[in-house]
């Protein structure tokens, strides 16, 4: 009999584990529901969306050479998600719902509903791990805590991983024609969502375009990635980001691919690969760090000692951080980066993000918004733990008297300043040094603003703000 197959932010057909439990079970039909209100007020803006939207495109094309029909659920919020399931499972005549579980809280919530409507309507509902490699809740500390560290989190799931995990699942194969049902199709995104040609070309959606991505990365990129990684002109990192934001590849798919390219290793090996894979683990251990503190979904944050902070309102800064203005070309030219590209190498997140939270004294939750605005890989449990992470609110989080200085910052990482001029065109005739200089006349005579803050000042008056919340 016939099985419902819900995808979500696994949009895929390959190693899809609902997909494929649901295949061996019978004829599957797939259902996108499109909540576009809700995914807006979680925060995600048009680069996402139009992502998405391409990725929902990308796997009915998918379904169809299967001969599994879509049904795409347009409907605005989580709230009349389970009702509308259900009559789709009736009108369908499905037996059973099939989805892989997801962990921001919200979505969880909405998934207990979902199961708990159509338990009621004597619907089965089958639920998969298959977003992360470890059932949150499953990998703990000897005293039965959630890790809140990276390292021993790292330690214990490259001891316990092993082929079980790690197994993946073909795409079902091709099924017989199912009669009288249709894919449906997707109507388009409100024009002022909708993302020009060169977004298009440079984040092309679908399972097809991830694979691609990742053979890519790992025949060549991945052979310098440690020593490589942290500058942002090398483009020495996958960009895989958004396809493993939203499923169009599993993680199981990236790390046994690196794990072939290792002897078969995940933590030994070439550090290069092993480097890669810890990151994908980073990745995991955020996922697992929302549901073992489900305050993280609400916004606030993992020491609650530092809830008293005095954050400074300062709409002048938040706006020349936000428009590449504050005088700190690394910060600037990152902050362009994120605008013009809808993606922002890790390195400049940390630069960017630590400077909104210590230089300007501004909240980290403006920060978080700003980036899932604009971000194409925009996503709740690594965006929260990378700004509690800069804003010395998280866990692992940096001390907050380890302050970046974004210059030598800048000098380090991008030291013929190259990534600044790529961004800063005013910069570029400058000759390098006098691109990072703070305050050097010649920099001043291009137009480029004056720093908005003096790093040492700034860096003094943050030691002073968070001192307080240190010491309880
Ligand atoms: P690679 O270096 O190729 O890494 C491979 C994969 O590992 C990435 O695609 C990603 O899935 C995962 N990964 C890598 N670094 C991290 C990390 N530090 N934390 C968690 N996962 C990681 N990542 C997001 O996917 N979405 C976000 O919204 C996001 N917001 C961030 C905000 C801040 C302030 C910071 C400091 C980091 C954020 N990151 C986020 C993590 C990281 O910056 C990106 O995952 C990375 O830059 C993506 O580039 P890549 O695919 O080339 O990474």
């Amino acid at each position: 009999s016939r099985q419902l197959v819900w995808f979500r932010t696994d949009l895929r057909t390959i190693d899809h584990t609902a997909l494929s439990h649901a295949a061996e079970r019978g004829p599957v039909i797939g259902v996108v529901v499109r909540t576009l209100q809700q995914w807006r007020e979680h925060g995600h803006g048009a680069n996402k969306l139009d992502f998405w939207q391409r990725g929902i495109a990308a796997l009915s094309e998918e379904l169809t050479a299967l001969r599994i029909p879509l049904k795409i659920l347009d409907i605005d919020t989580f709230e009349r998600t389970p009702d509308a399931l259900l009559e789709l499972t009736r009108d369908l005549a499905c037996e059973a719902l099939h989805f892989n579980d997801e962990y921001g809280l919200n979505e969880q919530n909405r998934d207990r509903r979902v199961h708990a409507t159509l338990s009621e309507a004597d619907i089965a509902v089958h639920r998969y791990t298959d977003q992360v490699i470890f059932t949150p809740g499953t990998l703990k500390t000897g005293s039965g805590d959630y890790y809140s560290v990276f390292t021993p989190f790292l330690k214990a799931w490259l001891k316990q991983v092993g082929a079980d995990q790690l197994a993946q699942h073909d795409a079902p194969s091709r099924q017989a024609p199912m009669a009288g049902i249709a894919t449906d199709p997707l109507p388009p995104l409100p024009a002022g969502e909708q993302a020009g040609q060169a977004f298009h070309e440079l984040w092309p959606a679908g399972e097809e375009a991830a694979a691609d991505r990742l053979a890519r990365f790992l025949d060549r990129r991945v052979r310098h990635y440690q020593d490589q990684r942290d500058f942002p002109e090398e483009t020495a990192t996958s960009e895989l980001s958004p396809y493993i934001a939203l499923g169009m590849i599993s993680p199981r798919q990236c790390l046994n691919a690196a794990a072939a390219r290792n002897h078969g290793h995940l933590g030994d090996g070439d550090r290069n690969l092993t480097g890669w894979i810890s990151e994908l683990v980073w990745r995991e251990f955020y996922q697992h760090l929302l549901v073992g503190y489900p305050r993280l979904s609400r916004g606030e944050p993992f020491k609650l000692e530092t809830r008293q902070l005095a954050w400074r309102d300062s709409e002048e800064d938040f706006a020349a951080w936000c428009e590449g203005r504050t005088g700190y070309p690394l910060v600037d030219a990152a902050m362009k980066q994120l605008v013009t590209r809808g993606w922002m190498h890790n390195r400049l997140r940390m630069v960017t993000a630590m400077f909104l939270t210590k230089h300007l004294l501004i909240h980290w939750h403006r920060g978080e918004q700003f980036f899932l605005q604009h971000l194409v890989d925009g996503e709740l449990g690594s965006n929260n733990g990378g700004w509690q992470w800069a804003a010395s609110t998280g866990t692992d989080a940096a001390p907050y008297f380890r302050i970046f200085n974004p210059t030598t910052q800048a000098q380090r990482f991008d030291p013929d300043g190259a990534f600044i001029a790529r961004y800063l065109p005013e910069l570029a005739e400058l000759a390098p040094r006098a691109r990072h200089e703070p305050n050097s006349q010649q920099r001043r005579d291009t137009g480029y603003p004056a720093p908005i803050v003096d790093h040492r000042a700034a860096r003094q008056r943050a030691l002073e703000a968070f001192a307080p919340a240190d010491n309880g």
